[in-house]
């Protein structure tokens, strides 16, 4: 697998190759725009060259980049204004990652908020359906992300995901990232070899192991199926090392990027984030056979 983690967009996008480097990553993730703004200044020609320039640079070293949507988004909202405004931001970052010729996009598919999970993932369809439409023709996929199932999040069943990629019917525009925290946090158990590869069955079954382009990696604070969603350095939590060893020995992950997402301090560790990130990749790294 290609290993590495989330990084800072502060000062450009393009910044967060150098960044990725100093934690020594195989691959790296960004939010393009504030995580807490629904609106960002569109991507002038100088960004966009600049960042190009450090992506030839780094092609195949540190390479995908993926992007991940805003936070705000919520294409399952019942709230037709606001299920309109996530709609265009998506279909926004979906511009931005054009642009910069990125092809993942990662999104939390949506929270229903109270008005089920029909109803909830009916909408997160239609928005899906018609922002592909919109951007017929683009590389970017937009990866719906397996969630921990708090709240009234949708997507952490397998089959929520596969209903929705069946519904939109636009595979070269979709795909999905698989996140080990959440996908433990929503009750699937992978810790034993046994129990990895009934997931992996499953998995396939009905989300099928194709639509796959990325993983997040994270161990859990929470234990499994509490559908909480809480982040844990590798190996400190309640997945524990062994559960990501089945991972990175899987040759059908060959050449999948994994993001961690985990905890860029230590209390009481004066390291740098990037020596933390690179502790966890470590751990990684030592697992593979
Ligand atoms: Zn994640």
């Amino acid at each position: 697998m290609k290993l590495g983690a989330q990084m800072s967009a502060a000062g450009g996008v393009w910044k967060a190759f150098g960044r990725a480097e100093q934690a020594e990553c195989e691959t790296t993730m960004v939010y393009t725009k504030s995580n807490r703004q629904w609106k960002a200044k569109p991507l002038d020609e100088k960004s966009i060259a600049k960042f190009k320039t450090e992506a030839e640079k780094y092609r195949g070293k540190i390479d995908p980049l993926v992007v991940h949507a805003a936070y705000l988004i919520n294409i399952a909202s019942p709230k037709p204004e606001l299920w309109e405004k996530s709609r265009d931001a998506l279909r926004d970052e979906l511009d931005r990652a054009e642009q910069l010729g990125l092809e993942l996009v990662v999104l939390h598919p949506g929270s229903h908020m109270g008005e089920g999970e029909e109803a909830g993932l009916a909408r997160i369809a239609k928005a899906l359906r018609e922002v592909t439409a919109d951007t017929a023709g683009y590389q970017t996929r937009v990866c719906l992300e397996l969630m921990a199932g708090q709240g009234t999040n949708l997507g952490a069943k397998f089959e929520h995901l596969a209903y929705l990629l069946n519904e939109v019917d636009a595979p070269d525009r979709m795909g999905v990232c698989f996140d080990t925290c959440h996908v433990f946090a929503a009750g699937y158990d992978f810790r034993s070899a046994e129990n990895y590869a009934a997931m992996i069955a499953e998995l396939d079954n009905t989300i099928g192991l194709e639509q796959i382009k990325v993983f997040h990696f994270n161990d859990s604070k929470h234990e499994l199926g509490s559908l909480r969603d809480r982040h844990e350095h590798i190996g400190e939590g309640f997945i524990g090392a062994e559960g990501f060893a089945h991972f990175v020995n899987d040759p059908r992950w060959k050449d999948h990027p994994a993001v961690l997402e985990t905890p860029k301090k230590i209390k009481g560790d004066d390291r740098d984030e990037f020596a933390i990130d690179k502790m966890n990749l470590d751990r990684l790294r030592a697992l593979i056979q």
